[in-house]
């Protein structure tokens, strides 16, 4: 597949020697290069598809991980932790959050100082060595979208396989995992890819792989010695979703060691009412309006709960079909919709552990 390259790469002065900063020039061939004061890097002007063309490479102020902020709200939480290497992504999905929450600031940012964040991290596992982390990549950014730019993956794994209490996801919609290929994760890794029927990928996310390309991809990882995840999230009502998501799974899972996934996670879609807002903006009409939606006690609307337990319970018995002992859960719901498709609500930290220790 292609690979995304900016139009324009943006640095401050002061990162121009940085090893991330260093790479990405040698990469990105014609690209104009704009070096700068570093105060006039940090925002350039322009609207969010402008934002998705332009590189900026600037240091990360502040900490790096965060909780997943499915923890606040009170719905039933894994304890995922995300760690923060860049922000925005060069894909286009139509339901994408970052429209809203990047929306003032909307360049793809990669950090030159991935270092202080792995430093933080270490400090961390160092401090609980008894408790397992399970952090991810992939909240603001594609985990793996700008890899062939900045190599990030060949810091992150050989660090995380050398912790013995951490698991890193990186989340991606791409197939950049030519870095992941040669390097061992030692267990400690999960690649994992959000995964939709493939008329909903066609409609919804531009700039990413096919359904097909993203199961080629797993293949691959997963044969070099990965586990692997897939997040059928956002799951989508529309016409025809019983067949298409039927039929998804099985493309998926056709080839693959289902010994060797570490989880799959099922969640529905959601949006803030600005967000629906940005997204009868956008150019293009997107698919996700046509679906009814109603507001639930975080502020989110998603489709009506019936419909939510439905799919959530029909995609759950196709994928123990495929694996009676398929890790899976669900993502950012309260504990009446687990009680009402799995028949019980994980207890505090229980779904976290159930999950670093699938598959061990
Ligand atoms: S791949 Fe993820 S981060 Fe990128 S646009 Fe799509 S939803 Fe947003």
């Amino acid at each position: 597949m292609s690979r995304w390259m900016p139009e324009s790469v943006w640095l401050g002065r002061s990162e121009e020697a940085s090893p991330l900063a260093q790479r990405v020039l040698a990469r990105v061939g014609p690209t104009p290069v704009y070096i700068v004061d570093d105060t006039a890097v940090a925002e350039p002007a322009g609207d969010f598809s402008a934002g998705k063309r332009r590189l900026v490479l600037q240091p990360h102020r502040g900490t790096f991980l965060h909780h997943c902020p499915a923890g606040t709200t009170g719905m039933v939480c894994c304890n995922y932790l995300v760690l923060n290497f860049a922000s925005n992504c060069p894909f286009d999905c139509s339901y994408c959050f970052l429209q809203d929450y990047l929306a003032n600031n909307p360049a793809i940012k990669a950090f030159t100082n991935p270092g202080d964040g792995l430093d933080e991290i270490d400090a961390i596992l160092k401090a609980k060595p008894d408790r397992t982390f399970r952090i991810g990549t992939g909240e603001l950014a594609d985990s793996l979208a700008l890899d062939h730019l900045t190599d990030l993956s060949c810091e992150l794994v050989p660090f995380f396989a050398a912790r013995p209490n951490a698991l890193l996801e990186l989340k991606t919609k791409s197939d950049c995992i030519d870095n992941l290929l040669g390097l061992d994760p030692k267990d400690r890794v999960v690649v994992s890819w959000s995964v939709s029927p493939p008329a909903l990928i066609a409609a919804d996310e531009p700039g990413t792989i096919p359904l097909e390309a993203r199961a080629a991809a797993a293949r691959r990882v997963q044969a070099a010695g990965y586990t692997i995840g897939f997040h059928f999230d956002p799951l989508i009502a529309h016409d025809g979703w019983e067949a298409n998501y039927r039929a998804a799974i099985e493309t998926i899972f056709r080839h693959l060691d289902t010994r060797r996934i570490a989880w799959v996670s099922l969640g529905s879609l959601r949006m803030t009412p600005r967000l629906k807002s940005l997204i009868r903006d956008r150019p293009q009409p997107a698919s996700v309006l046509a679906t009814e939606l109603v507001p639930g006690p975080d502020g989110k609307e998603r489709v009506w709960r019936g419909m939510r337990v439905k799919m959530y319970r029909q995609l759950l018995a196709w994928l123990r079909e495929v694996d009676p002992q398929m890790p899976v859960y669900i993502c950012m719901e309260p504990a009446t919709v687990w009680e009402r498709v799995v028949g019980h609500v994980p207890a505090d930290r229980e779904l976290a552990q159930r999950l670093v220790a699938a598959r061990a």
